[in-house]
């Protein structure tokens, strides 16, 4: 089963407190729905280029000090990262990571490997691994489950590698808005095959709009483009001009959206202390993944008949005692008090 049957299971669930989905609670801010609906009303309905609107692409390469010719529109940051796939020979991937990598090489039928991180190492991983076989490495910071920041000596040495060997490094960086820690980008690390994904999806709360962008050589961006003409042509227009719009407001909403998630993560991390679980503070994203003394999945759906959803450390990789919630409820304490509940039950 994938990632997303589960979260489909869980949607049947109709779950009082839902913290299994990567989906910000909060609401998209007014003066986006305003300029997406201004932009309906213009007319902005139609076919665009399949590199995204020329303004939007504009403002995205002033903000990242890249040429517009380096910078594409997409469907949702999601689109560029399976295209990455499809064009890669031989992957490398980090655990715990994002599932849909995995679960988009294996339908591509693309060869990869997997780098096991421990929660002893505090989810940093070692590079040994990598080597002239693979042509593309998928890192993830802030990353999506654990909230780890790669050190910077990490990114460095990887940075490195990767040149030494020719090897693209897809940096999705789509959660750098919401740290606690000090965060650099890869984008400032002088690597030389770089492909950068972002996306309004969680910073502005926009998952819906499905807007997400790729920055890369023109030659990994025509590629892409291809990929996206040929299946669905373009983004969408009104939901581009919208993040334009959102875009000349990013300090503001950030500002806010960060302020919510600090508290949340204050009153989760006393939580889950005083129910005993033991986890590494995020340092980044809306996610925590704690440790558990018992199985994953028994201890998910135990939660789940409690009214609480999570979702277990096997979707990540090999993680059979972790599980992830995202911090996108206020009732953090209530679900948590819950968790220990099931927690004592299963133990007995
Ligand atoms: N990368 C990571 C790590 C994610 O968690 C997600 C969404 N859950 C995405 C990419 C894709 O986001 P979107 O397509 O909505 O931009």
């Amino acid at each position: 089963m994938s990632m997303y049957d589960y979260i489909e299971e869980i949607r049947k669930c109709n779950p009082e407190i839902r913290l299994d989905i990567g989906q910000p609670d909060l609401p998209v801010d007014n003066r986006i729905i305003e300029a997406t609906v201004e932009a309906l009303r213009a007319g902005k309905t139609r076919y665009t280029s399949a590199y995204g609107i020329i303004e939007l692409r504009q403002a995205l390469a002033e903000k990242h000090h890249v040429p517009v010719d380096q910078v594409m529109i997409t469907i949702g940051g999601k689109f560029p990262i399976y295209a990455a796939l499809e064009l890669c020979k031989k992957a490398l991937v980090i655990h715990p990571g994002w599932p849909a990598y995995e679960e988009n090489l294996i339908a591509l039928k693309k060869p990869y490997k997997a780098i096991h991180t421990t929660f002893e190492d505090s989810f940093v991983p070692s590079f040994e691994i990598l080597d002239k076989s693979f042509d593309l490495v998928l890192t993830n910071y802030p990353n999506n489950p654990t909230g780890a920041i790669l050190p910077r000596a990490k990114m460095r040495e990887l940075v490195e590698l990767c040149n030494d060997y020719h090897v693209m490094l897809l940096a999705d960086e789509i959660y750098y808005f919401l740290t606690y820690n000090e965060f650099v980008s890869f984008q400032d690390l002088n690597c030389e095959n770089l492909i950068y994904i972002g996306s309004f999806s969680k910073g502005f709360s926009m998952t819906g709009y499905r807007v997400g962008y790729v920055i890369s050589n023109p030659e990994i961006i025509n590629a892409i483009y291809d990929f996206q003409v040929h299946t669905v042509t373009c983004p969408v227009e009104f939901a581009q001009c919208a993040a334009l719009k959102a875009l000349t407001m990013e300090e503001d909403i950030s500002q806010k959206a960060r302020k919510v998630y600090i508290e949340r993560k204050r009153v989760a991390e006393k939580a889950l202390r005083d129910i005993g679980l033991e986890f590494i503070p995020c340092q980044g994203t809306f996610y925590e993944f704690p440790r558990i003394s018992v199985n994953t999945n028994v201890f998910c759906e135990e939660l789940l008949k409690k009214g609480v959803s999570v979702i277990p450390g096997t979707f990540f990789g090999d993680y059979p005692d972790h599980f992830r919630l995202s911090l996108v409820s206020d009732r953090m304490e209530e679900a948590i008090l819950r968790m220990g509940e099931v927690l004592e039950k299963i133990k007995k």
